[in-house]
């Protein structure tokens, strides 16, 4: 056997030009044996030839391209010499003694000698490894541009296509015949096709266009929102030939998009509303506010809300309110009349929800119409919900039209209807708060009735009372239970004439008679009368020298630091004293009383200026109406002052009260 390695150095110039080929070649005599073998065998076997051995190859195996094992005899010189047959070619997987595998061509070519008989074979070996893996890669990504579920298709910078995969035919509907050789054009529609150029421009500078969300169109014309990406594509040289592009259906993720933004909007609407309307008291707003909110989120052209109302004298009438469409529009139609369309609302029988309330069975069977009257807003989507009190009774209904058909949707009557039921409460507080203000309209009216007719009496009795007084001799016994009972009737007067002013402040007719006093006078006398009568308490008055003038309606004055006096010595039954202070700053006059009694609980402190408010726990033991803190709170108030508490339960209450200097 001949190693031909190192031939080149033997001189043998013949034998140096086989052994530098680039491929494996070697001979077999006519019976398979090898005999020759040039360098790059050894190197492509991995190992050399066993001299001696049989038909070689013991350790390196031959494998067909399907994975056979292909023993000598199968070897294709083996078949070359048996069949006598010159220059055969075929494929085989070479596995070294390693493992390693190689694919090679391998040829054969027949030595023949002088006579022409066959003295062996030449065989000749390329590697195609390199060749074959990337066949391998270019099938492998053939079949991902197949099974791809994104469009996959690349262009020249012409624009012209020059591939088309499945998902591309699926996506804009043209077959990969129709596709390929036609512009990339015929995908984008009018109003987008300087999106071309911009892409042509950033492709040709080697830029790829990332994620870029469009729309472009079906064979049907059908508009598809899609996310484009877009790369140069380069040939073995670098230069840019083409640009390929992946466009990714986004259909569904711009209508989940589109879902959120619309659950969001009516969240929106349902949250602002269901706040403003549980806050509202007024019917009229109530309806204007929930007709605005559900013909917005129904789409509607038109909604109108009609409600059932009774007047004063127990007569039923309808109220409505109007979005979307001019009251003038409505004006002249009348209110919805006993139709069959409008009998299901206003009995509260169901919702109506119709494609095209023209072709409804319900429609058009009452003269004098036989449908919408002349000049109403043309309705075709057609909704009603009836609006239902918790106690069933129908209160009202809820219409909505559009002109076009098939506009109101599942959804949108199930919004109504949960509306409508909010809208129901809302109406029925409104109505007890109607009830309650009517009421209390009557109550007030009477309290001022009422005390103004005891006002004479009362007087009368103390007159009278006075007289008698006068005329019995101070020896007389009864003398004691007049003066008592004058006493009483005082306190008597005192209440009616609180209530009266009670009456005059809510009717707005509480008169103030403005002049100039010095208040420092004021308080002094007030406190002097108050200690007078009372033995308990020691009322001190702390106030500078010099005199501090307001303009002011003194008795009103008065009256605020009498009551305030006498709350200190009525609410501190423990204590002994009460500390008044006058002082001034800032162009006001304040004067506050202190006491040192049972204080005030916060929570009540927010309530004991409001009419008639008691704090529980004393009114039980301690007698009063609870107006006064009411009462002077409106006199300080109407001359432009403040009266405020500052109290700790338990310990004492001082009631300030400022007034504007004159
Ligand atoms: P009335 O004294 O007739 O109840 P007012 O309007 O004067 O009515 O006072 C309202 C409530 O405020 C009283 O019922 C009482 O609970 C509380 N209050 C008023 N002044 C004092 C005070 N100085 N100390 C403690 N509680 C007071």
């Amino acid at each position: 056997m001949i190693e031909m390695d190192g031939a080149v150095n033997t001189g043998n110039p013949a034998a140096a030009l086989i052994n530098g080929l680039p491929v494996a070649v070697y001979i077999c005599d006519n019976e398979g044996f090898i005999t020759t073998y040039n360098e790059f065998a050894k190197q492509l076997w991995g190992s050399k030839p066993v001299n001696g051995e049989t038909r070689w190859l013991g350790n390196v195996k031959t494998y067909t391209l399907d994975g056979m094992l292909v023993s000598p005899c199968q070897s294709l010189s083996a078949h070359s010499l048996s069949a006598q047959t010159d220059a055969l070619e075929k494929k085989f997987i070479l596995e070294r003694a390693d493992g390693s595998r190689k694919y090679i061509n391998h040829h054969t070519s027949l030595i023949r000698d002088n006579e022409g008989l066959i003295s062996g074979v030449i065989n000749t070996l390329i590697d195609i490894t390199a060749q074959k893996e990337d066949e391998g890669k270019q099938a492998m990504l053939a079949a991902i541009v197949t099974s791809s579920d994104d469009a996959i298709i690349s262009k020249t910078l012409d624009g012209i296509i020059t591939s088309w995969n499945h998902a591309a035919e699926k996506l804009f509907g043209y077959t990969e015949q129709e596709a390929i050789g036609r512009s990339i054009t015929m995908l984008i529609p009018d109003d987008r096709l300087s999106e071309e150029e911009h892409i042509i421009n950033q492709v040709s500078s080697s830029q790829i266009v990332d994620h870029f969300e469009t729309l472009r169109q079906h064979k049907t014309g059908r508009l598809i929102p899609l996310s484009l990406t877009i790369s140069p594509v380069k040939d073995t040289s670098g230069n840019i030939i083409g640009a390929s592009k992946i466009a990714r259906d986004i259909s569904k993720q711009k209508q989940a998009e589109q879902q959120l933004q619309h659950y969001a909007r009516n969240l929106e609407i349902l949250n602002s509303f269901g706040k403003s309307v549980a806050e509202n008291l007024d019917v009229q707003t109530i309806l204007q506010k929930v007709t605005d909110a559900t013909t917005q989120l129904t789409g509607a052209e038109y909604g109108a809300f009609f409600y059932n109302k009774l007047n004063e004298n127990g007569e039923a009438y309808m109220l409505y309110t109007l979005s979307g469409a001019p009251k003038e529009a409505f004006e002249k139609l009348g209110m919805p009349r006993n139709t069959d369309v409008f009998k299901t609302t206003f009995r509260g029988e169901g919702i109506i929800r119709v494609d095209d309330i023209t072709k409804d069975q319900r429609y058009g069977k009452y003269a004098p119409h036989h449908g919408m009257p002349k000049g109403h807003l043309p309705v075709t989507s057609y909704l009603a919900v009836p609006v239902i009190s918790k106690h069933g009774s129908v209160i009202g209904g809820l219409l909505y039209g559009h002109s076009k058909p098939a506009m109101f949707t599942q959804e949108h009557e199930q919004l109504v209807d949960g509306i409508a039921a909010q809208a129901a409460i809302a109406l029925d507080n409104a109505k007890l708060y109607e009830e309650i203000s009517i009421i209390n309209a009557r109550k007030d009216e009477f309290i001022g009735l009422a005390s103004h007719e005891l006002k004479t009496p009362v007087t009368t009795i103390n007159g009278y009372l006075q007289i008698i007084e006068r005329s019995l001799a101070g020896s007389d016994r009864n003398a004691g239970f007049i003066t008592k009972a004058r006493v009483q009737v005082g306190k008597l007067s005192n209440l009616i004439s609180d209530l009266l002013d009670v009456s005059k402040i809510i009717t707005g007719q509480l008169p103030l008679s403005y002049a100039t006093f010095n208040l420092t006078d004021l308080l002094a006398e007030c406190t002097e009368v108050m200690q007078q009568t009372c033995t308990t308490h020691n009322i001190t008055v702390e106030q500078p020298e010099e005199p501090i003038i307001v303009n002011a309606d003194q008795q009103r004055i008065e009256q605020v630091i009498v009551n305030l006096l006498s709350n200190a010595i009525k609410y501190s039954p423990q204590a002994n004293e009460v500390l008044v202070k006058l002082n001034h700053n800032n162009g006001q006059a304040t004067v506050s009383v202190q006491d040192f009694g049972m204080g005030i609980d916060p929570n009540d402190q927010k309530h004991i200026f409001s009419r008639f408010y008691r704090v529980e726990h004393v009114a039980a033991h301690i007698s009063g109406l609870g107006i006064g803190l009411y009462i002077c709170n409106e006199i300080i108030n109407r001359h432009g002052g403040h009266l405020s508490v500052n109290s700790q339960l338990g310990h004492g209450a001082t009631f300030s009260f400022q007034i504007p200097l004159n």
